[in-house]
């Protein structure tokens, strides 16, 4: 086992997990009525193929994908269409959602498909599956999974990376499932591995996640893969993919480009789960782990939702909020989105609901830049974070852009760290947005 320094960049934010990481998973109350929007991935929206009225099968397919970074959605409750309307997701993007009132019996529901024997399956078997089952990068780009398995020709995968490090304070889903699942997480990494052939496999993990650590060790004993677990500091964004190729391999993902690049690819502990219930298990994806916590909840908890569940519903499952939150937020506190609306659905991308107080949410005036160059310091990617917001608020985006406006993860490290309270992170979000053609306000 090596331990590895983190090179650069990052903040040590509070971990914030005491709550989350060593409570079991369960699962959360089936809804009455689910909300599944038809873009929950990286690409063009999937194509209703119900209608209003329509009775769906838990498990049916209800949107088609439609191009290919686009991904198939399904029903995740068996019932009526109620209706096909517009709703807002958080972040901005205005899409269709099916809604389904539960009604009928369920097909999937504590019932276990007989496991198939995967190893005698084809390369386009394998990814048919996880097509079919719409299994996407859960965790990070959100790109079909078939597509995130691509690697180019000119460039094979030396190093297959398994994402378990979980940075952002309050998370602990994947920590959890890499507890609780670790065979299930050990075979879908080997059928990635079987589809990228990899010179190298490495399980990367926070240093104190021994149990995960322990967990997947047992589990490798019915597993053919052969791996490395590699134990890296406590960082945020550790688990961000340009940081992580870059502490594993020293390699860094040029500027627009993605891990194949440079001959890696990584593979979220939710998104490998989730390939091994479609290949083995024909399971479409329909529910993922989400973290429920912050001050403001009565209980935290990793709960295993059905996707489309409203967040108001797990929330409530948890106890409630047992105060006023200052804010709602889903995702991380670092790179989630603030949301007003409990009927938001939960998605294929949802890693957390957290109601925060306003301890947590820190909130104080702006005050002018002191240019103490902590955001400089803290970018991973190397930017110049107060000289991108200086050059967006003078609408100078063309020289943003030179400057690297694109490279930003949207880590929210600068934002975070700097004393004046800036909002650099919001500012350089809505820049980007502007440049997709948006309003950004
Ligand atoms: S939000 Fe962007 S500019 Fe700020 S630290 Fe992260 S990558 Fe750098
Ligand atoms: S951290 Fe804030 S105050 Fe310091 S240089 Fe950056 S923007 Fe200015």
């Amino acid at each position: 086992m090596r331990r590895l320094r983190f090179p650069r960049g990052g903040i040590d934010a509070p971990n914030r997990k005491r709550q989350t990481r060593r409570a079991s998973l369960w699962n959360a109350a089936i809804p009455r009525t689910s909300i599944v929007p038809l873009v929950q991935h990286a690409g063009e929206p999937a194509v209703a193929c119900v209608a209003q009225g329509d009775r769906v099968r838990e498990g049916m397919i209800v949107g088609r994908a439609s191009g290919e970074c686009s991904a198939n959605v399904h029903a995740p409750i068996p019932g009526i269409v109620r209706e096909i309307r517009r709703i807002d997701l958080p972040g901005g993007t205005i899409c269709s959602a099916v809604v389904v009132d539960m009604d009928g019996e369920f097909d999937l529901l504590g019932k276990r498909a007989t496991p198939q024997e995967w190893h005698s399956f084809d390369r386009e078997t394998i990814l048919g599956l996880i097509a079919e089952h719409g299994v996407v990068d859960m965790d990070g780009s959100r790109l079909p999974t078939p597509l995130g398995c691509a690697m180019p020709k000119h460039r094979p995968c030396e190093t297959l990376i398994l994402n378990g490090c979980e940075s952002e304070p309050y998370l602990s889903g994947d920590h959890r499932t890499m507890v609780e699942h670790a065979s299930s997480v050990l075979t879908g990494l080997e059928i990635v591995a079987r589809l990228v052939r990899p010179a190298k496999v490495v399980i990367a993990v926070e240093s104190y996640k021994q149990d995960a650590v322990s967990a997947l060790h047992a589990a490798v004993r019915s597993s053919r893969l052969g791996y490395q677990v590699v134990r890296l500091r406590v960082r945020y964004p550790q688990g961000d993919e340009r940081q992580l190729v870059r502490t594993i391999t020293g390699r860094e993902i040029p500027s627009g480009g993605r891990a194949s690049d440079v001959g890696c690819m990584t593979l979220g502990v939710t998104t490998a789960r989730a390939v091994h219930e479609a290949v083995v298990y024909g399971m479409p994806l329909i529910e993922r782990v989400v973290t429920v916590a912050g001050g403001a909840m009565a209980a935290a908890a990793n709960v295993k939702a059905r996707i489309g569940t409203p967040i108001g519903d797990v929330i409530e499952e948890c106890g409630g909020f047992n105060g006023t939150p200052m804010k709602v937020v889903v995702g991380g506190p670092m790179t989630g989105h603030t949301v007003i609306d409990l009927d938001t659905p939960i998605t294929k991308g949802t890693r957390g609901v957290l109601a925060l107080t306003a301890a947590e949410v820190r909130r104080a005036p702006t005050t002018a830049c002191i240019q103490c160059g902590r955001c400089v310091t803290a970018c991973p990617v190397d930017l110049n974070p107060t000289r991108l917001y200086k050059l967006i608020t003078h609408g100078d985006l063309p020289q943003a852009v030179c400057e690297g406006l694109l490279d930003c993860t949207e880590c929210g490290a600068c934002g975070y760290i700097c004393p004046s309270r800036i909002p650099l992170v919001r500012r350089m979000r809505r820049a980007r947005i502007r440049l997709d053609g948006g309003s950004g306000e």
